[in-house]
């Protein structure tokens, strides 16, 4: 959108630059952001906002609602972290987003994408990943700008290159905001399995995490709209309470399959028909329909954010954590 407005975009752009030079006293070295000007306005680039030697030889055509930006993987990837990843988190979270965010890019490319011919990957998070601007996370940051835009740019510097490797290979590395204390196989949420992305423990602390525990209520007539448009073989003649039956769990909880009017579904399918926060759930009879009650948000596979969290306050670095949701793997600086 701010495409169509160049000439707010400059001032914003030095806006930007001005408060870069204010955040230097606080002891932060904010990188050299480039051109004030893209340098081709029917492409446009965003400004280059990482000095990273090896990311910078990687430039990316980035699909951002209806333009194909070119930018610098770096420049890309603090993009990613502004979006995916609360910068107030510990540094080392931010480096464990920077480096698994790199990785699923480079996964991507390598693998051909969602985008054929247009784009190497977009900007929307339920394609590829989520992605904001600078200008526009600053707005949202408000007094905390400076310093969370240095903490971003620096988890993504200071990982420069760096990606996760099994068998020396980069890994489809998928992550999520909060597991229900455990991370999920991805066997049970997809279609296949990987054996670097297995169930293992995830420490996020749940006092502490929004909405953590969520809620939602649905009236007869919703759950029937909703679960036959998905399993129109389902037999709903009973009563609401009777449609829900048999459901298989994990240790931790997540639904791996449950009996829905008669038909065996996935729980992550029962998550996107009903637009559940995770997969993590339970029910019981409330007017003529049910009551869900929801554990943690996301697919639950990979990365945990909130687990990184945790981790990182408890003294983990980026390297530790990553290891620790990502089985088997290596974390090494690696070129596409
Ligand atoms: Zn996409």
């Amino acid at each position: 959108m701010r495409r169509k407005e160049p000439v707010r975009q400059s001032v914003a752009v030095s806006l930007v630059l001005l408060a870069a030079l204010f955040a230097l006293p606080l002891g932060v070295i904010v990188p050299f952001r480039g051109e004030l000007a893209p340098k081709d306005a029917s492409h446009p680039t965003e400004e280059s906002v990482s000095d990273g030697r090896l990311d910078a030889g990687t430039v990316l055509r980035v699909l951002n609602g209806e333009t194909v930006e070119e930018m610098d993987l770096g420049t890309y990837l603090v993009g990613v972290v502004r979006a995916e990843m609360p910068a107030s988190f510990p540094e080392e979270a931010l480096k464990a987003q920077a480096v698994a965010a790199r990785t699923y890019t480079i996964y991507k490319i390598q693998s051909g994408g969602n985008h054929g011919d247009t784009a190497d990957i977009c900007t929307d998070s339920t394609c590829c990943q989520a992605w904001i601007a600078q200008d526009r996370a600053m707005e949202n940051w408000g007094a905390d700008a400076e310093e969370y835009e240095a903490r971003v740019e620096a988890a993504v510097r200071d990982t420069d290159g760096e990606t996760i490797l099994y068998g020396g290979v980069p890994i489809l590395a998928v992550f999520h905001s909060s597991s229900a204390g455990m991370t999920r196989a991805a066997g049970d949420v997809w279609v296949s399995d990987l054996p670097y992305l297995q169930a293992v423990d995830s420490p996020e602390p749940e006092d502490s995490i929004p909405n953590y525990y969520s809620r939602v209520a649905f009236t007869a007539e919703e759950l029937r709209s909703a679960i036959l448009a998905v399993c129109p073989e389902a037999d709903l003649s009973g009563a609401a309470e009777t449609w829900f039956s048999d459901a298989v769990t994990d240790a931790a909880g997540s639904v791996e399959t449950v009996t829905v009017g008669g038909v065996t579904v996935k729980g992550t399918q029962v998550r996107t028909m009903l637009g559940l926060r995770s997969a993590c759930f339970e029910w019981e009879p409330e007017g003529d329909g049910l009551a869900f009650y929801v554990t943690g948000y996301g697919h639950g596979v990979g990365l945990s954010q909130y687990g990184a969290r945790r981790m990182a306050e408890e003294g983990a670095d980026y390297r530790e954590i990553l290891t620790h949701y990502y089985t088997g793997v290596t974390v090494e600086p690696y070129s596409p």
